[in-house]
């Protein structure tokens, strides 16, 4: 990325994140956090466009001055802000964890479990919620099944969405509501979130993204994200961020210490399975593109 380095930093310490300049996965994955946090704007693209409609909001521009391009306006703007937030110091808002009193870090939850009230993680089978799906849809059938964004387009897709309330967990903001679920992902998603309860790693999530009208991978030219049809979510993003692993860490597993090195304060395996026994997909088990925020109900 060309872009200069103050913009970067302004976007990072907006975004709750140490100004070093350095657009790495875990700062684009703060920033699209808070491109979600708030809805004055919506940034559809990733990279420079996102750093830069990022840095512009938090410099005070508004409408159409957010376009993620660079220009006077946005240049007077943003370089105000180093002045007033960033002169001479590398000062930090604290992270967005720390600012949730009750988020724990994975860790305080060390190796709970996986069996309990005769639920056993570790077996594969699913547990069916009262109704849930009997069977979890492929990426095949799955648009039968929630409906074909593509083809109904965003309004239709977000009439087949509802909130769940009375959820355990302090998430978002501590209120136990979810908005932009699909009416048929609701019922595994309050189970995979009681199941987290029931294990002792509720208090790991304080962030969960649900809906969101988007391509994969925020690129215009790959089809819509589960996002867009409610049955994706993303938990806690900036601490599990998606990264494409080249040759040499092809073989970096799931949990692995060298996992745990690149995600200290990573989902456990406790969460992960909790998610899954309640009929989830993982993304971290992908390994050519691992993505450990994002559980979708499509196997
Ligand atoms: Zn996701």
């Amino acid at each position: 990325m060309k872009l200069p380095d103050y913009i970067i930093q302004v976007a990072q310490h907006a975004a709750g994140e140490e100004p070093t300049g350095n657009a790495d996965a875990r700062t684009m994955a703060a920033l699209r956090e808070y491109d979600h946090e708030h809805d004055e704007f919506d940034c559809a693209s990733d990279g420079e466009r996102l750093i830069v409609s990022v840095a512009q909001h938090a410099a005070g521009l508004s409408g159409k001055d957010i376009d993620g391009r660079m220009g006077p306006t946005t240049e007077a703007a943003v370089r105000a802000y180093v002045a007033k937030h960033l002169g001479g110091t590398t000062a930090t808002r604290p992270a967005f964890h720390t600012r949730m009193a009750v988020y724990r870090a994975p860790g305080a939850n060390a190796a709970p479990g996986l069996l309990k009230d005769g639920i056993d993680l570790r077996d594969p089978s699913m547990i069916v919620p009262d109704g849930g799906l009997a069977e979890i849809p492929t990426r095949k059938t799955m648009k039968g099944v929630y409906g074909d964004a593509d083809a109904l387009g965003k309004e239709a897709m977000q009439a087949r969405l509802a909130t769940l309330t009375g959820l355990p967990g302090r998430f978002n903001k501590g209120d136990g509501v979810l908005h932009g679920v699909h009416r048929l992902a609701g019922p595994h998603l309050r189970l995979a979130l009681e199941l987290c309860a029931r294990f002792g790693v509720i208090d790991e999530i304080y962030r969960i993204g649900t809906y969101n009208h988007r391509h994969m991978r925020h690129d215009p030219s790959m089809p819509l994200s589960f996002h867009a049809y409610g049955v994706g979510l993303d938990v806690n993003p900036r601490e599990n961020f998606a990264w494409v692993p080249g040759a040499s860490e092809k073989q970096v597993a799931p949990f692995s210490d060298a996992w745990r090195q690149k995600y200290p304060r990573g989902v456990s395996e406790a969460l992960v399975l909790c998610f899954k026994k309640a009929g989830y997909g993982w993304g971290g088990d992908w390994p050519g593109f691992r993505d450990p925020m994002h559980f979708e109900l499509v196997r």
